[in-house]
């Protein structure tokens, strides 16, 4: 490990011992990208892109320069929740992102595609590949943080991109109705595969509020989320409810205009660790992911 070690290892150019996966891809050159975070789910529909583009803008309000990449080629939803409509123009220096209403740079297939509605039919490397170009032709300029709405699951196709792009922590996020402790540990064990910490786990849609009486409704049983971090050895964990506010700014395009503060614990961390020029030191590392329990939770 190097004496000046941040444990930021994607954006860390020394040789070291520590780093277990070379990432071959070099961003454009000019592209300048601090951190890269990844947010991933076990499955689609979870509320991945949803929880992408709220740390997105929570971190634009903090004062950083902030990005997302979609790397959710088959399922991109991230140009639809901030109203995007125009595409994404090359030009002879490579490709430039589009720009939300607040400054957050944004690059998806769907900016690139002619319809949004037309279906992304290709297979796995080619998915993969777009993803890496994504990273490597696009002109993104000075970002603090990049935040990657990765491809769902734990299988090949997210593998590879987490391979190629060269992630400083994730994100995972799960609901209710998965069987979290599995997904929680495939999840943990992948970002372990690429020794990348894991900064906090999401629960989504994990309760609704009544308007009425401000009583909160679990819907799909009482929440065992913290049982399931602790276990997996995640300190960092955040709840968002069922909100149709939220589902309806998004449909409309608006979801920087969407003030909450569920995602706190989690913006805290990553600002802590900013103060600390480090993100958060996997607690796992070194350490076997307990096994999981294939209980329901
Ligand atoms: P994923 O990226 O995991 O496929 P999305 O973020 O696209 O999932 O969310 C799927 C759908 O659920 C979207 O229509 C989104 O607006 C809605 N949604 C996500 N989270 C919430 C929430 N907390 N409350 C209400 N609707 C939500």
């Amino acid at each position: 490990m190097s004496e000046n070690c941040s444990q930021s290892c994607g954006s860390c150019g020394e040789e070291c011992a520590d780093r277990k996966v070379d990432f071959s891809e070099q961003p454009h050159e000019l592209s300048k990208i601090k951190k890269v975070i990844g947010v991933v789910s076990g499955k689609g529909g979870v509320g991945k892109s949803m929880v992408t583009s709220l740390m997105a803008v929570s971190m634009k309000r903090q004062g950083y320069n902030t990005a997302i990449l979609d790397a959710d080629i088959t399922g991109p939803s991230i140009p639809k929740a901030f109203g995007i409509k125009e595409k994404a123009m090359p030009s002879e220096l490579g490709l430039f992102p589009i720009t939300s209403k607040t400054g957050i740079e944004i690059m998806s297939i769907n900016l690139l595609l002619e319809n949004d509605t037309d279906p992304v039919v290709w297979r796995g490397p080619i998915i993969a590949n777009t993803v890496k170009q994504f990273w490597t032709d696009v002109i993104w300029g000075d970002v603090d943080y990049m935040f990657v709405d990765m491809p769902p699951g734990t299988g090949d196709v997210p593998l590879t991109v987490f391979q190629s792009l060269p992630v400083d922590g994730i994100i995972i996020v799960t609901s209710p109705q998965e069987l979290v402790s599995m997904i929680v540990a495939k999840a943990v064990n992948m970002a372990k595969m690429m020794n990348v910490p894991v900064i906090g786990l999401v629960e989504n849609m994990s309760y609704f509020e009544c308007p009425d009486c401000d009583k909160k409704h679990y819907l799909f049983g009482e929440s065992r989320i913290e049982d399931v971090a602790k276990q997996y050895g995640i300190d960092v964990v955040a709840k968002m409810p069922i909100d149709s506010s939220l589902a309806g700014g998004c449909d409309k395009g608006l979801i920087e205009l969407f003030e909450n503060n569920w995602l706190d614990p989690i913006i805290k961390t990553m600002e802590k660790s900013e103060q600390a020029d480090a993100l958060f030191i996997p607690e796992f590392a070194g350490q076997d992911v307990p096994a999981q329990t294939g209980s329901q939770v």
